[in-house]
């Protein structure tokens, strides 16, 4: 197939996300990725700063990753979880339970971050219910947060965020108000006094509390103090609440612990993972409970949990997910996102002074420039062509999550196409 064809055939008939169909932005056609290189048709190369939505943590084509996904086609590719299990489901379970805190080792594996939530959600609910409060039927989420782009996973998101023309098909839910303490400031008890009491007033239909752990992505992209979560688990242990930890984003070393949770030293009573959990080679996603939560769900009725998705555990899927944690169990990842976090804070820093930046914030390989007004997609799209550096900015912000792999001149052509991007979209 020809470029031009290739993208008369994608121009035709695909949709690509957020996007117009009858005026889409450009898109690149690719034909290769290694590292921290994505290849074009044309043979340019671009620097991944996003890690292609946040998951690419080992670099592309991790060779680890390629081989077990490859050794497992040679067996079988798929087949139902329903009455059937498998090695590499099996393996990655005892592999997440290894790295998650001693309790929360009841791992469902779900095919997407939104079906993950999806699952969270049922099972905070069917949890109540089992326990004899059939009226704990909805969630409290925290403003700001994001989770997903389901019904259910909308619903948990920011209710002033990129939603609101769904209200109507969403689920109602508790929001609970912005935690507005920085990851960098002083800790002070009173902060919880405003959360404290958004969730008394939720009244009893609340089953449990959603957050994002310490860094709240797509909807806010700001890191807060992890003593909010010390303080989200007492207000739920107080009142026979579950909390659960959306770690889709956060988790497997990207904010610089290998989960966000370990900044308050809580656990969860459910968590989600996804994203990184195959280092982003394959979608993957999973909802892992407590024994407790698993036992009184199974204890109640109808005696099981009421969620089973058509690839739910899909071999292939498992098998990267096995080689990226045998990845991360190297430890190398600590290392790699410490000297990523302090490149990013000695080259982003500068950028406070400049017109049209209202704040700079960088936590692990999370680097955030959070503008007054974003630039226009046409000199986006020029200053990626110009640089080499894939960056798509929404919202506010023009940010970079590179992969761990990344090498110190491969960062610094990033924060270069930053300032690049932050000086032409203030005017200068
Ligand atoms: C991306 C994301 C999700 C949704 O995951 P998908 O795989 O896109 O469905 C949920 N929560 C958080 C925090 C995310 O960043």
């Amino acid at each position: 197939m020809t470029i031009s064809d290739l993208l008369a055939l994608d121009r035709k008939h695909l949709w690509h996300p957020y996007a117009s169909k009858t005026s889409p932005p450009p898109v690149l056609p690719v034909t290769g990725a290694s590292g921290s290189v994505i290849r074009l048709a044309d043979g340019t190369e671009l620097i991944d700063a996003l890690s292609s939505w946040w998951c690419m943590t080992h670099g592309h084509n991790h060779p680890a990753i390629m081989a077990a996904v490859r050794e497992q086609t040679e067996k079988f590719a798929q087949v139902m979880f329903a009455g059937f299990t498998h090695e590499p489901a099996a393996e990655l379970a005892a592999r997440l339970a290894a790295v998650l805190p001693p309790d929360l080792d009841q791992v469902f594996f779900a095919d997407s971050g939104s079906v993950a939530i999806e699952c969270a959600a049922k099972m905070a609910v069917q949890y109540q219910a089992a326990a004899g409060r059939r009226d704990r039927v909805r969630l409290a989420a925290v403003r700001g947060g994001y989770h997903g782009d389901t019904a259910g996973a909308m619903a948990l998101s920011d209710p002033d965020g990129m939603h609101t023309m769904f209200r109507e098909i969403m689920p109602r839910q508790h929001f609970l108000p912005r935690l507005e303490l920085r990851f960098e400031d002083q800790w002070d008890e009173s902060a919880m006094a405003a959360v404290t009491a958004a969730v008394d007033e939720c009244g009893r239909d609340l089953a449990g509390i959603i957050v994002e752990p310490v860094f709240q992505g797509a909807n806010a992209m700001r890191f807060f103090h992890p003593g909010y979560l010390r303080g989200l688990r007492r207000i739920c242990d107080e009142r026979g609440l579950l909390l659960i930890f959306d770690e889709i984003a956060t988790g497997f070393g990207r904010t610089g612990k290998f989960f966000a949770m370990e900044y308050a030293g809580v656990a969860p009573d459910i968590v989600c993972v996804g994203k990184a959990l195959t280092g982003g080679a394959v979608t993957l996603a999973a909802a892992i409970a407590s024994r407790q939560v698993a036992g009184t769900i199974s204890a109640g009725s109808p005696g099981c949990f009421m969620h089973g998705p058509t690839f739910m555990a899909n071999p292939l899927a498992c098998a990267a997910g096995c080689a990226s944690l045998k990845l991360f169990s190297s430890g190398q990842w600590q290392s790699q996102t410490a000297a990523i976090e302090s490149q990013l804070k000695r080259e982003l820093s500068p950028l406070r002074e400049c017109p049209g930046v209202s704040d700079v914030r960088v936590l692990g390989a999370v680097g955030v420039v959070e503008l007054t007004e974003l630039p226009p997609v046409e000199t986006v799209f020029r200053v990626v062509r110009d640089t080499g550096v894939w960056l798509r900015p929404f919202g506010r912000w023009l940010y970079t999550m590179p992969p761990f792999t990344v090498s110190p001149e491969e960062l610094s052509r990033i924060t270069g196409a930053m300032r690049i991007l932050t000086e032409t979209g203030s005017g200068r």
